[in-house]
């Protein structure tokens, strides 16, 4: 499939876009998130360890997130996430591993506030047959109230990608596998061309939807955040 160069995301505080590095810069910065952060300093609620992570494909990296999520939570919370919004198709293991040379398996119950310190980057496999690789990199910590009433706060997330049909150059909405492995072709389809597609070998074209997992596994979707 075509790839194009550095995607870019939303600012769920203030609506700029930007790369997934130059929003590593902007969020330490953004002014209106340094409001929400001073807001709900005024709130009820315990001060905790809050950890600014970065998650994204392992492979091309165009797939990205930017996450606060809560130091007393565990990477149990921080795999259901990526489950929800980028992964699960049929319920498959996955595991967090330490990466790298000697990597090992965490625990699931492992805390994040002593498996990803700054600086840390970890590995999380979904499905060990199609198996989808993710980074989760650990950029900063803050002590503070949390911003929602969950673990983990959607702090960005790289826009939708912008394919094009193979077959007229039109916006591609549906993706044929059957394309990508049996006939070399980039198995990118509009509506109308997904309509009177003729391959349904592996279930016909499927939805393009904003995640790293489609094409895999008959993934399509909803590629939604769960909060
Ligand atoms: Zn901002
Ligand atoms: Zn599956
Ligand atoms: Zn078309
Ligand atoms: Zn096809």
């Amino acid at each position: 499939m075509a790839k194009m160069s550095k995607p870019r995301g939303k600012c769920a505080f203030c609506g700029r876009e930007l790369t997934r590095g130059g929003m590593t810069r902007h969020l330490a910065a953004c002014p209106e998130r340094k409001e929400a952060i001073a807001a709900a300093e005024q709130a009820q609620g315990r001060r905790q360890q809050l950890h600014h992570l970065v998650a994204h494909d392992a492979g091309w990296g165009g797939y990205w997130l930017h996450l606060e999520m809560s130091g007393a939570s565990n990477l149990f919370e921080l795999d259901d996430y990526l489950r929800r919004i980028w992964l699960e198709c049929c319920g498959h293991l996955s595991e967090f591993t330490t990466g790298g040379w000697g990597s090992r398996e965490l625990s699931l119950r492992s805390k994040i506030s002593t498996v990803l310190q700054p600086g840390t980057t970890l590995t999380h496999l979904y499905d060990f047959g199609t198996t989808s690789y993710t980074t989760i990199r650990s950029i900063s910590v803050r002590r503070g109230k949390p911003l929602n009433e969950h673990p983990i706060l959607l702090m960005a997330r790289n826009n939708p990608l912008e394919f094009v049909c193979q077959e007229c150059g039109q916006p591609a909405t549906w993706l044929c596998t059957e394309c990508i492995y049996e006939h070399e072709q980039d198995g990118l389809l509009c509506d109308t061309h997904a309509e009177s597609h003729p391959h349904d070998d592996y279930g016909g074209p499927m939805p393009i939807v904003n995640s790293p997992r489609i094409g895999m596994c008959g993934y399509c979707g909803p590629a939604e955040p769960p909060y």
